[in-house]
């Protein structure tokens, strides 16, 4: 095995690793009949920052829209500001367990984080594969890095179980919900 290899194979380790921490987070979300994503932040091999969803189970009575703002990118990085020692956001590698939306893509960004890791495809939402080149100078200039798929079989099953939830209004009959069945159904299995 050359170096490059090796090398590959450690990343490939580390990243499945850290995605399962993710997984936790998402798992959890599930568990309080949240949207199943959850997210981490990593700086040099060390989680510095948490975050899940929040905010999609309405309120009875309370809340006449969903929040979606509270997505689990933006409450891990809004998490990093309590970390106890400095956050060096170019060092940093962020996963989560849903393809980011265009916002979170948006924020991740901004931050300066470079690489992005993620388990399931959003083919609904999903902003990661947008033309950087067709946008203003910020956007354009970024120069993100996005791994997909891993973990994704596990992920998967945590929106399979999310859609099966009895009383779920949430994405209910959505492109997502019936994309999910589908890979359920029908995927590779990975
Ligand atoms: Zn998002």
């Amino acid at each position: 095995m050359n170096s490059e290899h090796s090398r590959d194979s450690k990343n490939a380790d580390s990243d499945s690793a850290f995605m399962l921490s993710a997984l936790t987070q998402a798992a959890a979300a599930l568990e309080q009949g949240e949207f199943p994503v959850g997210c981490v932040v990593v700086q040099e091999n060390q989680i510095i920052s948490r975050g899940c969803r929040n905010g999609t189970v309405p309120e009875p009575g309370r809340r006449a829209i969903i929040s979606e703002v509270d997505h689990a990118e933006i409450r891990a990085l809004k998490n990093l500001e309590s970390c106890p020692y400095p956050v060096v956001p170019e060092k940093c590698t962020l996963y989560c367990t849903l393809e980011p939306c265009l916002m979170c893509f948006g924020a991740i960004m901004l931050t300066g984080i470079p690489r992005i890791v993620y388990a399931f495809e959003d083919p609904m939402g999903g902003g990661t594969a947008c033309d950087l080149a067709s946008l203003p100078l910020l956007y354009k200039n970024c120069r993100v890095q996005v791994k997909k798929g891993v973990c994704r079989r596990k992920s998967l099953d945590l929106f399979f179980n999310f859609f099966n939830k009895k009383g779920n209004q949430y994405w209910k009959n959505s492109l997502l919900e019936q994309y999910v069945r589908d890979q359920k159904q029908h995927g590779s299995g990975k």
